[in-house]
């Protein structure tokens, strides 16, 4: 018991260092609204409930408030409303910028 006991708590470990990595290269990537991110990750504000695109022009929240999702109706299942200012469902993948502000 204490053996696999000892096996999960590493697997956890290591996947919550996974998730870490990834999680701060997404916020640095949202921050700089990288457009390669728009239709690969969405970034959802914890203390407002939204959901945004990558490149919503809508100020990145902070890194301890953001939480990401890989699809807008896992952040609907999760609790988030979707952003009205980057148009996170009716938006094209591809619309780019220049619609959006
Ligand atoms: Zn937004």
């Amino acid at each position: 018991m204490e053996v696999d006991g000892g096996r999960v708590t590493r697997a956890d470990q290591h996947a919550t260092d996974v998730l870490a990595l990834m999680t701060a290269e997404l916020y640095e990537s949202f921050a700089t609204r990288d457009v390669r991110l728009d239709g690969q990750a969405l970034i959802a504000v914890k203390t407002t409930a939204i959901d945004c695109r990558p490149i919503c022009p809508a100020r990145t929240p902070l890194r301890k408030n953001a939480r990401f999702n890989p699809t807008a109706d896992a952040a609907e299942q999760a609790g988030f409303r979707a952003c009205k200012r980057c148009h996170l469902r009716e938006a094209p993948v591809d619309a780019g910028i220049a619609q959006l502000g």
